[in-house]
């Protein structure tokens, strides 16, 4: 499948990764909207959470487990925001589930 986020996920276009394992990656965002903005997404292509069910409960859970152990190693301990865009009026860009982690500023209401 031609998706952006597939072909990093496996390895066919380079990313700075933060945590991967057999089921998830998360990496550094290219155009950071904070001082730390990562992306977590499932290895699996899923377009967005309004594709989510049941099914991927398990798959999200476990994003949901690693999401505050990534927020510690990066030093997040005055809080963070973690946000997905989810079609057109949301802004999204990469078709793609992908959660977003910004942190390491004040973050204003806007997503950033
Ligand atoms: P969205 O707008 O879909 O919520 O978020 C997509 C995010 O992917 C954007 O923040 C954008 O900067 C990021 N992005 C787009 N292309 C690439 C890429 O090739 N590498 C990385 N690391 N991030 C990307
Ligand atoms: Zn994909």
């Amino acid at each position: 499948m031609d998706c952006l986020f597939c072909k990093i996920a496996a390895g066919e276009i380079p990313s700075t990764k933060v945590y991967e394992d057999d089921t998830i990656l998360a990496f550094r965002d290219i155009n950071p909207q904070a001082p730390t903005h990562i992306l977590v997404i499932p290895k699996v292509h899923i377009g967005s959470v309004a594709e989510l069910t049941e099914a991927h409960a398990a798959l999200v859970g476990h994003i949901f487990a690693v999401i505050p152990e990534i927020a510690a190693r990066e030093g997040l301990t005055g809080g963070f925001r973690v946000v997905s865009n989810c079609g057109p009026d949301a802004g999204q860009s990469v078709p793609h589930l992908h959660f977003h982690i910004l942190g390491g500023k004040e973050l204003s209401l806007e997503m950033a």
